[in-house]
């Protein structure tokens, strides 16, 4: 692993990561995990709609983000409440398994504060993450 955060938000990136590591989405692999405390809600990496069955829409344009994968994982384990104050940790992999920046494009970002959501923690250009609060 080429990050090695300590604790547990170390423990949430790492596991963002491995989600990234598995995407189909070659040109931007992103990976997301959902977590409240100590609990893993649910995670997910972003996929192309040829992937479209596997997620069981019916339609599906361009490709289904991390976040909202990761949500959906959520949803399949967890009812809707048990997402308000959860914290969402995305990374997107660059050449080489750098981290890039990984913030929320605005579809994204309304579903996750309409779920009430409580904090997006994203990788960004620099290695590191930054931190977005909803309020
Ligand atoms: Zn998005």
């Amino acid at each position: 692993m080429f990050v090695r955060h300590l604790g547990l938000i170390g423990i949430m990136i790492d596991l963002a990561i491995r989600q990234a590591e598995s995407s189909s989405f070659e040109r931007a692999p992103m990976g997301a995990v959902l977590t409240k405390g100590h609990k893993v809600l649910g995670s997910g990496q972003n996929k192309t709609n040829r992937h479209q069955s596997k997620i069981r829409t019916t339609s599906w344009p361009g490709s289904l983000h991390a976040e909202i994968a990761c949500v959906l994982d959520a949803l399949r384990k967890h009812p809707v409440d048990k997402l308000k104050g959860a914290t969402i940790t995305v990374v997107r992999l660059g050449k080489k398994n750098k981290l890039r920046l990984a913030m929320p494009c605005r579809s994204c970002y309304n579903s996750l504060r309409n779920l009430g959501i409580k904090e997006v923690r994203f990788s960004n250009d620099n290695g590191g993450f930054t931190t977005m609060r909803f309020e």
